[in-house]
Order: C-alpha cells, then sequence, then structure tokens
C-alpha cells in the first residue's frame, strides 16, 4: 500500500523545528522520520486492509506534528487526529489543504466556525455538539464531515450510550453530518488478557449499529496488536509509531525514534566526603570523578526519570538530584580525561529506550516524549 507521491506538502527545512542551534543548545534530540516511516508501515502490514491513520497530539507526541506529518503522507497516511482544535489549526497551516484532520476532544462551543474555516473534522462526542455542527453545515449549505464518537467504556469522551440510543431516535438528528467515521477508544488496549476489551468491543458493536451506517475505528496503537476484530476501518495510532512499545508484556515490534544527547558542561575531581548536589543527597564514599550535563528537570526530564546517562556503552549513574538545568554524572568508569566539556552522553538511545526512562520514573513512555522540552536542539534524520 506504500506509495511515495510526496504528496505536495510545502518542504520543511530539515531543521524546521530547531529554534536553537547545535552549538547553543544543552542537548540534541535527533528524530528519525525514517523510522517513524518503518513503523508506521509494521503497523499497516498487521492491519490487513484496514486504513491506518497518524495520531499527532501534544506535536507529535513532542516530536513535530509538522515534521511527522510530512513524513507519514510519504506512506500514504492521509487521516490525522489532534486533541485540540488549536492545534488542528496550527497543522492545518503546516501541512495546507489534502489530509483529513480529525480533532479528539470535539470543538469548544462557538468555535465552529474557525474549525470549518480551517477545513477540519471534529470528533463530536455529545449531542449539544452534534447540533452545533448540524447548524454550522446548515449555514454553510453543505454537509460537513465529522466523526461520531461513543463511549463504550472509558468515561472520558464520546457520547454516552443513553445519548447515543436517544440521538438515534431523533428525526433529522444526522442531517447535513457527513459521518466519515463511528468511533471509540479502549481503556485496558495495553493488556490483553483483560476481559475489559472485548467487553467494550461489543459494547461498541451495539451503539455503533444504533448510528447511520458508518465506516467504523476503534484501535489505538495497543488496538491494532489485538487482534483483527479489532481493527475495523481504520486504526488510529500514536505511541507506536513513535517507538514506544504497543505491547509491554513482549518484547517491542518498533524501532527506536529518538535518540536525545546532553552535553557535558563541566568535569571535576572531588574527595571522600564530598556532598554532590541540591540537599547533600550523595555523599562521596572516597574519590570520584564528576561530569555536570546541561540538560535537567527544566527539559522534561523527570527527577525520578532514569537515573544513568551512557558513553560509549559505559553506564555513567547519576548522583545528587536532578537539577532544573543539569545532572551531575558519576564518570569514574571511564579512562581519566575520557570525557570532557562539549562531549555528548546519551539519556535516551541504544543503551536506554524511551520506555526503559520511563519506567525509572514510574510513569510510561508517552509522559517521557511528550515531556521533552523546548531548549534541545532538534535534529530530523531520514525524513
Ligand atoms: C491518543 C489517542 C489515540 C492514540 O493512542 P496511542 O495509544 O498513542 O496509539 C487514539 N485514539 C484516541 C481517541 C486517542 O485519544
Amino acid at each position: 500500500m506504500s506509495d511515495d507521491t510526496g504528496r505536495g506538502f510545502p518542504a520543511h527545512d530539515a531543521n524546521s523545528g530547531s529554534t536553537v542551534s547545535e552549538a547553543a543548545a544543552g542537548g540534541i534530540l535527533t528524530i528519525d522520520l525514517g523510522a517513524i516511516r518503518e513503523n508506521y508501515r509494521r503497523l499497516k502490514a498487521r492491519l490487513s486492509g484496514a486504513r491506518c491513520a497518524g495520531v499527532l497530539k501534544a506535536d507529535g507526541y513532542g516530536l513535530g506534528a509538522a515534521q511527522v506529518a510530512s513524513a507519514l503522507a510519504k506512506e500514504g497516511c492521509d487521516i490525522f487526529f489532534v486533541a485540540l482544535l488549536g492545534e488542528g489549526i496550527a497543522l492545518r497551516k503546516a501541512i495546507g489543504h489534502g489530509p483529513d484532520i480529525f480533532v479528539l476532544n470535539g470543538l469548544p462551543p462557538g468555535s465552529e466556525a474557525e474549525a470549518l474555516a480551517a477545513g477540519l473534522c471534529p470528533v463530536i462526542n455529545s449531542a449539544v455538539q452534534l447540533k452545533a455542527w448540524r447548524e454550522t453545515a446548515r449555514g454553510a449549505g453543505r454537509s460537513l464531515p465529522a466523526a461520531i464518537q461513543v463511549d463504550s467504556g472509558m468515561a472520558r469522551l464520546g457520547m454516552a450510550p443513553a445519548e447515543v440510543e436517544t440521538v438515534a431516535c431523533e428525526a433529522g438528528a444526522f442531517d447535513g453530518i457527513d459521518i466519515r467515521f463511528v468511533m471509540s477508544h479502549l481503556a485496558r488496549a495495553d493488556e490483553p488478557q483483560q476481559a475489559a476489551n472485548e467487553k467494550q468491543r461489543l459494547e461498541f458493536e451495539r451503539l455503533r449499529k444504533l448510528l447511520p451506517l458508518a465506516p467504523a475505528s476503534l484501535a489505538n496503537s495497543s488496538g491494532i496488536f489485538l487482534g483483527p476484530e479489532y481493527h475495523y476501518d481504520l486504526a488510529r495510532p500514536g505511541a507506536a509509531l513513535y517507538g514506544v512499545n504497543p505491547t509491554p508484556h513482549a518484547p517491542n515490534p518498533m524501532l527506536p525514534v529518538i535518540r536525545l544527547q546532553a552535553k557535558v558542561a563541566q568535569t571535576r575531581e572531588i574527595g571522600a566526603g564530598t556532598g554532590i548536589g541540591y540537599g547533600h543527597t550523595h555523599q562521596a564514599d572516597g574519590p570520584l570523578r564528576l561530569a555536570t550535563i546541561s540538560l535537567g528537570y527544566g527539559d522534561g526530564w523527570h527527577r525520578r526519570a532514569a537515573s544513568a546517562a551512557w558513553f560509549e556503552g559505559v553506564r555513567l549513574p547519576f548522583v545528587g538530584r536532578v537539577s532544573m538545568d543539569s545532572i551531575i554524572l558519576d564518570i569514574s568508569a571511564l579512562p581519566a580525561g575520557r570525557l570532557g566539556e562539549g562531549d555528548l552522553v546519551e539519556l535516551i538511545g541504544p543503551s536506554q529506550s524511551v520506555d526503559d526512562a520511563a519506567g525509572h520514573a514510574g510513569t510510561i513512555g508517552y509522559e517521557v516524549l511528550t515531556s521533552l522540552g523546548a531548549r534541545f536542539h532538534r535534529r530530523y534524520i531520514g525524513g
């Protein structure tokens, strides 16, 4: 299915997402668009015929929605999802007209004209939103595209079952609405043994049959791996495209997408008993060699995230607390003088995955990615 049409998006400067030069930055975030494309192809290959969208909310999970959209378009992807209207407007400006952009959280009341002007499709989550879009369509004098979301058992977004039943009995409820998809979202797709998945799927089946006939969409990244009965007409992966493991109980079937490196700002040698960092939470047992790197919680590196950096395969443990703009590493395992000012150590890469870093912090890869800050030099490769 993959075609390389290049789809007429405005050409991107390879580093258009970057505001900081490599020399000026404390850290370098390398984003492999080729790996994102390969991940899209891998997901598509599992779908046996269903279409595959790209979820680009939170600026493409922190990696650059416009750059990711362009890369996915080269694989033939022409349906994108964002969370907010503002994200949709920005993405439409960046990629131009052509692909469908759906707004998952629905349109805030009164914003319908703005969505229409930007050529965006709402995901309609309530009867009130349905009425507002129907009236927008009437005013526009033509039918307008939308997705209808039903809540099959997550209690987050979408029409509740009772609301679906009410709307289904209302004459003309969908007048002027071009229903592109009826969709729902799974609460526990990353837990394949959970009966909740099948329960949601059956409830989705029931609810969508109450609505006008339209293509269906249920699976996020993990949902794709629950089996073909979850695929329907359109899958909506996000995390897996960005290299987060959609099957946390098994080896990661996706390619890693990012590499995060930080610059050494300074090195020093200290003697036994020296207190290290804020609160002196660490005291040297004996002489140590230390390196301070220019990356901290101000860059989205949680104070409790992974506790080591890597250099040429050698693990360099953090010592003391993570600061806003710096972290102190014990580099005693390296030969003296091997690591100096300006050298790069790795925080995320072959030695430590996004999921590894997240696991240490008691969080998920999604949060590690979307937390990555604005101070890095961003380098796009493989586009
Ligand atoms: C975020 C989201 C997705 C994508 O989920 P992943 O787990 O990142 O694949 C799909 N559908 C909806 C409704 C979402 O909110």
